[in-house]
């Protein structure tokens, strides 16, 4: 497979779909994106009706169902806008958001009616020197997290520019990028991007977007070194997904194959209330059961922080089980096993 499959009829020839499948997916389609790597289409076993990968980025007939409580915006970004292409929630770091194109288009993806062909598009320039003198004017903001769509999806040229214009700017000392380019389309984490993102003077950590562990394919594994052997430290996002990663052996073997690439596990996310997406979403007990497993037995090196992004723009909070608790006369603290103990001990 050379070519990205972006339509109904791609994803039937390459025997993804049935032909019957491909005319009811039409309406999905004309809704919500299709486009899938040959990197990832690939590592698809077509003769397994619950493949990870497929199950990821192949859209399903369950896609028209939306559930009362899913919202086109479910963080709340549109509440948190001060100029096009910003979204500044807490004080001292602001979400860029130079364009709003994937390589792949993730159907549980939380900005689905904002990325695409039929999305908000590419900042102009005008937009752009916007979003800079807002970044520029409030000393506050000493973090930028590039995002989108997917910002290792520009060219490194245009990543330059970019990363450059904010190098000037004193007070933004950080830089972070948050892309799914290594494991989707790894030939396109090349040099010249590489040195593009050095531009910035300061910190750049690339944060990888990455759901189960078949995504490392020997090609994903070398694109995150070139970032890395560069200086680049990286961290993981993962979001919690039914059918693809939430049970405890893939959530571990994920975690630890990011360790084992030199990826700090930063957050696993519980899936957003994104629309007719609730045939990918676990409960929060769910969660919480599968983070108390893996406290049990994997590395502290590995372990991410389970967060849920409160839907109306109230921002990210860990929602990990609780592993302590009042009592009338002090503390009780729970451990790996499960077994309470009091705290300050008994003398
Ligand atoms: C997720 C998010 C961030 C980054 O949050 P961290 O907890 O620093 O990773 C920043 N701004 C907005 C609006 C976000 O949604
Ligand atoms: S890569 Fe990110 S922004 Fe793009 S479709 Fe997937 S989840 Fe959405």
């Amino acid at each position: 497979m050379t070519d990205t499959l972006r339509s109904a009829d791609d994803l039937a020839a390459a025997g993804l779909i049935s032909g019957v499948e491909a005319e009811v997916l039409r309406t999905v389609l004309a809704r919500y994106a299709v486009s899938l790597t040959p990197d990832m289409a690939e590592l698809i076993d077509p003769t397994d009706p619950d493949d990870p990968i497929a199950r990821q980025f192949v859209p399903t007939a369950e896609e028209v169902r939306i559930a009362p409580e899913e919202r086109a915006d479910p963080i709340g970004d549109a509440a948190h806008a001060p100029v096009t292409g910003i979204v500044h929630r807490y004080p001292d770091r602001v979400l860029l958001k130079p364009l709003h194109v994937c390589p792949v288009y993730c159907r549980f993806c939380f900005r689905r009616e904002m990325v695409g062909p039929n999305g908000l598009g590419t900042l102009g320039e005008d937009e752009l020197e916007a979003a800079m003198a807002y970044i520029a004017g409030d000393p506050r903001i000493w973090e930028v997290v590039l995002t989108g769509g997917d910002p290792f999806a520009l060219s490194a040229r245009r990543l330059g520019i970019i990363a450059g214009r904010l190098s000037a700017i004193d007070h933004v000392r950080v830089l972070r990028i948050h892309t799914r380019v290594p494991v989707v389309r790894p030939d396109s984490v090349t040099d010249p991007l590489v040195r593009a993102l050095r531009t910035f003077g300061g910190a750049v950590f690339v944060a990888l977007h990455a759901n189960h562990p078949r995504e490392f394919t020997p090609g994903a594994r070398a694109a995150c070194a070139r970032l890395i052997d560069a200086g680049i430290p990286m961290v993981s996002q993962s979001v919690l997904l039914r059918g693809i990663n939430d049970d405890a052996a893939t959530l571990e073997a994920l975690m630890r194959t990011f360790v084992e690439n030199r990826i700090k596990p930063y957050y696993l996310h519980h899936g957003d209330l994104a629309p007719g997406t609730a045939h990918l979403r676990t409960g929060l007990a769910e969660g919480q059961t599968l983070m108390r497993t893996l406290r049990g037995r994997l590395s502290g090196l590995a372990q991410p922080t389970y967060v849920l992004d409160i839907p109306g723009g109230y921002g990210k909070v860990p929602v990990g089980p609780s592993y302590l608790r009042d009592t009338a006369d002090g503390q009780r603290v729970t451990d790996p096993d499960g077994r309470e103990h009091p705290y300050p001990p008994e003398a």
